[in-house]
């Protein structure tokens, strides 16, 4: 088949590691920078352009699309959708998964275990807010923040009010959540291909750190799943649309609760703890699930 990988940077590891996997089974596989792409949409016979020229009909997309690129990223991604391409994750799964306040609203409404959690901008009453997820401890969490920055844990009724204060004073909007205490600064990242947990890693917060994030210090080793951790995860993924992703859990003391779903999860981190061909798995899915564009002429699909 031919492929292509939807990415800013060849080099990253998740790229390579993909292109690796593809060509390992076979297939042509094509890096393309998202950014450079450029389509004609008033054509009726869509297509997108690189580099000066039209970009062949892939049988399959992989999108890996960048937090701070997802309006133009995920409309390249439709524009292949509209070609007919086999898109490993679509367009709207990655938009709808990049926001953490939708994506809470989607899975609390399919009953799905999550921190309690309060959404605001610019809320009259901050004792109420915090009152109303349990009180401090509580998380606070800036809505368009990775890595663990813009995360904070306010640890008295006191200073969570302060901090809000401080994120409405920069006109953020906020969601203050309750404190998994009981998660001990880990937090599980599992990984998701074709409905199915293939790998999961627990990273462990350094100490005097709540936050497991490998950019914040963390370190990642590998855990067994219960089966409520892996049907959570599996069912997260279901309900956000995403065939490839990654879902992270805090274990509560009321199950395992979900903190976010990431739809270009990186894969240094879970290849190397797991010692797992994740990138194989998600080329495999490719194969089961892609039909080739062979037989199909332009502006079909
Ligand atoms: P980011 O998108 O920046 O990674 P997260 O929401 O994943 O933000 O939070 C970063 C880390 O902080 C998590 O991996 C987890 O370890 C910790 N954390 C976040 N929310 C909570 C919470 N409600 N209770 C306990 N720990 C939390
Ligand atoms: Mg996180």
């Amino acid at each position: 088949m031919k492929i292509a990988i939807l990415s800013r940077n060849s080099k990253l590891y998740s790229t390579r590691r993909l292109q690796e996997a593809g060509i390992e089974r076979g297939h042509e596989v094509d890096i393309i920078d998202t950014l450079h792409c450029y389509m004609d949409i008033t054509k009726s016979r869509p297509a997108v352009r690189y580099k000066g020229e039209e970009l062949p009909l892939y049988d399959a997309v992989i999108p890996r699309i960048g937090a701070s690129i997802t309006f133009y990223g995920t409309s390249v991604v439709r524009q292949f959708e509209m070609m007919g391409t086999f898109c490993v994750n679509e367009s709207v799964a990655i938009s709808r998964s990049r926001d953490k306040l939708r994506s809470m609203q989607l899975l609390s409404r399919k009953g799905i275990g999550l921190p309690r959690t309060g959404f605001a901008h610019s809320p009259d009453n901050i004792k109420d807010l915090i009152r109303n997820v349990g009180g401090a401890p509580v998380v606070i969490k800036l809505l368009e923040g990775t890595q663990g920055i813009g995360v904070v844990l306010g640890e008295t009724a006191k200073s969570a009010e302060s901090m809000i204060e401080a994120f409405m004073g920069i006109n953020a909007n906020i969601l203050v959540q309750e404190y998994i205490k009981e998660a001990g600064g880990a937090d599980i990242r599992c990984l998701v291909v074709g409905g199915r947990v293939v790998a999961a890693m627990k990273r462990q917060a350094k100490e005097g750190e709540f936050r497991s994030n490998l950019h914040r210090g963390g370190s990642a080793e590998i855990v067994r799943l219960t089966k409520e951790d892996r049907a959570t995860a599996v069912n997260a993924a279901k309900i956000m649309g995403l065939n490839v992703c990654g879902v992270d859990l805090l274990r509560a003391n009321s199950g395992p609760v979900v903190m976010e779903v990431n739809s270009s999860p990186g894969l240094e981190g879970i290849e190397t703890a797991t010692q797992k061909d994740v990138a194989g798995l998600v080329i495999e899915f490719i194969e089961k699930n892609a039909s080739p564009h062979k037989n199909r002429t332009r502006g079909q699909g």
